[in-house]
């Protein structure tokens, strides 16, 4: 499998963990666009939204409860974070595993570029 964030599960690739369990892999984005940055990954290879099957409910569930979770712990929850997955080339996908984007500590703009 040459999917980077498979080896980074795998721990083939090194990357700073934040959360693993079972189903789920977070670590700290290499290029941090916020001053919390945090990429929730499901261990399944699931290449982009679009793949989501309803056998991934649950999974997809545990993404965004993780994220909370973090964004709890790391004290962003209460005045805001953000998260976003992007789906294919116009949203600016480069990795295709699905990946939750926590981006937080500073003010959002809205509409996103
Ligand atoms: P996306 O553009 O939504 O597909 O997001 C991919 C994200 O993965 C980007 O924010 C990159 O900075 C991040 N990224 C790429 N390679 C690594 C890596 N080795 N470790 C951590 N984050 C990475
Ligand atoms: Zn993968």
């Amino acid at each position: 499998m040459s999917c980077l964030f498979c080896k980074i599960i795998n721990k083939e690739i090194p990357s700073k963990i934040v959360y693993e369990d079972e189903h789920l892999f977070a670590f700290e984005d290499l290029n941090p666009q916020a001053p919390v940055h945090i990429l929730f990954v499901p261990k399944k290879h699931i290449s982009t939204s679009l793949d989501i099957q309803e056998e991934d409910n649950e999974l997809i569930g545990r993404m965004f409860r993780a994220a909370n979770k973090i964004a709890i712990e790391k004290g962003i929850a209460e005045k805001g974070f953000r998260t976003v997955m992007n789906c294919n080339s116009d949203a600016g996908q480069t990795v295709f595993h699905i990946h939750l984007h926590l981006l937080g500590g500073r003010v959002m703009q809205w509409p996103p570029g």
